[in-house]
């Protein structure tokens, strides 16, 4: 029954971080208008905002002018649901699972700006910092002293990082990075760091060898830090113990 309700709430949510996607970078209002249909502008019923019901009832179609959603939204809203599946299978009932859904939703409008815009918006870390310390705090998850260390130690490696790189890594990629000390305290903020370096390489090989990239393309590193930050939140512990019961003797 809870795995039921976390995918119903997962869809849903994925729904609202859709409209974030596409509103905050075009610095609209995520309130008004409501959801319309972009090619015939008509409003849309509560049942088609979320698009894999609307999929399944429609065929992904709007209803009034048949012009199909783009599968971006299914994409958004399923990944949403799958992550907020894999939270609760790691955090069970808990505060760590509110905490968690919670990060998981700013690393999925993080990363689709970054996508799409190449682009961090300084809006969204102001958020996502704000409410790292905020949950933090009323949690009792991490002392204060740990996520200001934390935030310098994450935004002083990649700053370090673009300096080196010369421009491979924005100045959104080291906002970003702080911000996230302040979520996960300094040893898991260097485990999602050297995490997203290895993804971020091996993604990078990847999308050359199928010939998606070039070699001179950009590809946003942004992506990278958020699943870095997501495998470190769901396993970083265990992996820090396992790293340490077999490499540091
Ligand atoms: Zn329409």
């Amino acid at each position: 029954m809870q795995y039921f309700l976390i995918v119903l709430f997962g869809l849903l949510i994925g729904s609202f971080l859709n409209v974030c996607i596409y509103r905050l970078p075009r610095g609209e209002s995520l309130l008004f208008p409501p959801s319309h249909c972009m090619s015939c502008s008509r409003r849309l019923k509560p049942l088609d905002l979320i698009p894999v019901v609307s999929f399944i009832l429609l065929g992904g179609k709007c209803r009034y002018c048949g012009t199909p959603f783009s599968s971006r939204y299914i994409v958004v809203e399923l990944l949403t649901a799958c992550l907020y599946i894999g939270c609760l299978l790691i955090f069970g009932l808990s505060a760590g699972l509110i905490r968690s859904l919670i990060f998981v939703s700013f690393l999925i409008v993080i990363t689709f700006i970054d996508y799409d815009h190449q682009l961090i918006l300084d809006k969204v870390l102001i958020w996502f910092a704000g409410a790292g310390v905020l949950i933090n705090w009323i949690t009792g998850s991490l002392p204060l002293g740990n996520m200001v260390l934390a935030a310098l130690l994450g935004g002083g490696l990649l700053l370090l990082v673009a300096v080196v790189s010369r421009g491979g890594m924005g100045g959104g990629d080291v906002k970003f990075a702080a911000a996230l000390g302040l979520w996960l305290g300094w040893q898991l903020t260097l485990l999602a760091l050297l995490l997203s370096f290895f993804l971020g390489g091996l993604g990078g090989a990847i999308l050359m060898l199928l010939k998606i990239k070039g070699r001179k393309d950009f590809i946003p590193f942004g992506p990278f830090i958020a699943l870095g930050a997501f495998i470190s939140l769901l396993y970083g512990y265990r992996i820090l113990a396992w790293y340490l019961a077999n490499f540091l003797r």
